[in-house]
Parts: C-alpha cells; structure tokens; sequence
C-alpha cells in the first residue's frame, strides 16, 4: 500500500483576484480522483481577504478585550469580526468561527502577508473548495477532491498540525463503526478524521515559512466521493462537545 503527496512547484506568490486553478492546472497535470490540497493563505489572498491593520476600527468589545489582556484592539476586532463565539480571551484567542471552526484567532493571520497587513480566512471555506475543485475539474477534466487547510493547534499537544477547515468531494470522517478489528471484535467507537489527516500530511511538504509552497495533491488515496459534502460533518455536534461546555463555565468564573 502507498500513496504520493506532490508539492506543486513554481506556484508565484498570490494576489486578490488571482485564478488558483489555473495556476495548479499550468503546473502539474492533475489525475482522477487526485486530493487537491490547498492552503488557506492563498484562497484568502485570492479571494481578498487582505487588510491594513491601521484601517481596522475596533468595536466596544474589541476595546474592552484589548484593555483587559493588552493587546492590539484592531487585531482583536479582527478575529471578533469573523467569530461566532469567543470561548478563550487569554492567553490567547480561542474561537468559533462563523463557519463553525474552532481555532486560535479565527484563523486570521500576520504571516505570509507583507508588514502591516492582515490575512482573514476565507469566509465560507467550503464555498471557496467547492469553486476551486469546480474549476480544477472544468480545467483538467479529472474527478477531483479539494481540500482548503490552515495550520491549527490541538488542546493537549504541543504543536501544529495542518487541518481541513474546506473540503469538496471528499467524505472528512471514516466511519469504522461495525467494522471488525484483527480478532473479528465489532468496532464500536472508532470514526477517522481522514480530512485532517490528509491535511496534516500535505502540511509536511507546505511548511509553516518561506517554502512557496501551497498547493500539495495527494496521488493514491481513493477517498473520492460524488455527493457535496461539507466540513460541519467533523464538527462536534453542541450537545456532545463537553470541551466547550467546559470552557464556557470556566469563562463565567475568571474575571
Ligand atoms: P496556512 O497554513 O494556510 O496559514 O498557510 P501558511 O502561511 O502556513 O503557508 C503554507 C505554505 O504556503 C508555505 O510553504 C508558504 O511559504 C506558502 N505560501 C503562503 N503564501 C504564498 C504565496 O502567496 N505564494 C506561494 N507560492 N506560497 C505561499
Ligand atoms: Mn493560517
Ligand atoms: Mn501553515
């Protein structure tokens, strides 16, 4: 069993408006039921999502924020203006975004952008694979699956890892449940979070500096799927995520 992870090479740096498939297309010549893996640096990029910190105009809340952790206000309504929810203030930003990822400072970002200027994620990941996987089809006339990552922390490890945060024509989660393990036991637990896996292995090869390189496609791996899908099928349902309700009841206790 194997399968290739390819960095596509020679990728130039992105700016607003800028056609990424057509760029991964002139580059490498994608294959059926390749995993196009891209990051979401440059789907931000391509789509906009660039501000100058100095435009940025905090809101009360930002403000109040900025006082009682001395931080940066306009950083802060950054990050608030693409949350849903904030579930850590301090030491860091902890929240959901508005389509529904929990991560650190909603994702948005300083680095990989020049000085001065902010990155915000893209608004509606899957809306912004399923454009990309849509026109790398149209322009390869190959099945494909997409998916966008960005690089995210875990609550109990050091380190970062990539993780999809946008998927097109991939299922995120393999489900083992009823499945047999090696002595013939019914799995009953068991669900793999293949899109993050993916990601993280695409992430080996993108890096977190200067590598220019942004797009990985992994070759190899039929996990190809015809139906639309969407990235919410790996989030927590409410109800179960007791990470949150934890984080919520500490967040009523600290001042
Ligand atoms: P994120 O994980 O989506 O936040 O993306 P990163 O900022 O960690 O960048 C991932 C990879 O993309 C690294 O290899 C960067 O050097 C590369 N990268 C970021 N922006 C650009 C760009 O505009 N052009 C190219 N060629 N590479 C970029
Ligand atoms: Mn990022
Ligand atoms: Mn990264």
């Amino acid at each position: 069993m194997k399968f290739e992870a390819i960095a596509v090479e020679n990728i130039p740096l992105i700016h607003t408006g800028d056609d990424l498939p057509s760029i991964i297309c002139k580059n490498l010549e994608l294959q059926d039921r390749d995993i196009v893996i891209i990051a979401s640096t440059i789907v931000a990029k391509a789509e906009g999502e660039i501000f100058r910190l100095e435009n940025i105009t905090p809101g009360k809340t930002a403000l109040e924020m900025a006082a009682r952790n001395g931080k940066d206000a306009r950083f802060i309504q950054a990050v608030l203006s693409r949350s849903r929810e904030v579930l850590v203030e301090k030491p860091f930003m902890l929240v959901t975004t508005l389509a529904g990822h929990t991560c650190v400072n909603a994702g948005v970002d300083e680095s990989n952008i020049e000085d001065g200027f902010l990155l915000y994620p893209p608004e509606n990941p899957d809306a912004s694979a399923s454009r990309l996987g849509n026109n790398l089809e149209k322009l390869s006339k190959k099945k494909l699956s997409v998916i966008v990552t960005d690089t995210n922390g875990r609550a109990f490890k050091i380190g970062q890892t990539g993780a999809a945060i946008g998927i097109y024509k991939i299922k995120p989660v393999k489900r083992w449940i009823g499945e047999k393990d090696l002595f013939g036991k019914v799995l009953e637990v068991t669900e793999e979070a293949v899109a993050d896996e993916l990601a993280g292995a695409a992430n080996l090869l993108m890096g977190e500096g200067a590598g220019g390189t942004p797009v990985v496609v992994i070759r190899g791996f039929d996990y190809y799927c015809e139906e639309e899908t969407y990235i919410k099928e790996m989030y927590r349902p409410e109800e179960l995520d007791i990470i949150k309700k934890g984080l919520r009841c500490l967040q009523n206790r600290v001042e």
